[in-house]
């Protein structure tokens, strides 16, 4: 689960997002693992923001404000090693984040315009990759009954 939502200040501003509802919930079922990608890669916490860039047919996860530093690959090895790690059954994300973020996260051209919204990198690499496991984002899990769904297509 993105260490973001349980409640770990590991966002670049230094802030958290915790979600009270499905920590606590998700916790009830649950063995929950909190991972932020972009610390593991050894980004820190505060940290410049990355941005989901298109570059000709690929999609790069570039350091802001220069975007001279690509950090796609460190995040993408790191994805494969944490699912290699651990047993995962799902994994739970926080929208809009060019790590975590699942079709929501903004997308720009390498001039700096909005194009569009895309996937962060580890979130894609992980639904490439390994699709046994089942990934969600946070906006997903609004009340109690989208968890417990949630949690039930886990145990089928
Ligand atoms: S969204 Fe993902 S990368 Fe961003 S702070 Fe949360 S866990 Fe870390």
């Amino acid at each position: 689960m993105s260490a973001c939502l349980l409640g770990q200040a590991v966002r670049y501003d230094g802030k958290d997002k915790y979600t009270a509802l499905i920590a606590q919930e998700l916790n009830k079922y649950c063995h929950l693992i909190a991972v932020c990608p972009e610390v593991e890669i050894g980004l820190g916490v505060p940290r410049e923001k990355i941005q989901l860039t298109q570059i000709g047919s690929t999609i790069k996860a570039l350091k802001m404000p220069e975007q001279t530093v690509d950090v796609s690959t460190e995040l993408k090895s790191f994805a494969i090693q944490f699912v290699k790690k651990h047993a995962l059954s799902a994994l739970v994300l926080q929208d809009k984040s060019p790590s975590c973020g699942i079709d929501n996260t903004k997308l720009y051209s390498q001039s700096g315009e909005q194009i569009g919204l895309g996937s962060g990198v580890f979130a894609t690499t992980i639904i490439d990759l390994f699709p046994q496991i089942k990934v969600v984002q946070a906006s997903q899990l609004q009340n109690s009954e989208d968890i417990e769904r949630f949690v039930q297509t886990l145990t089928k």
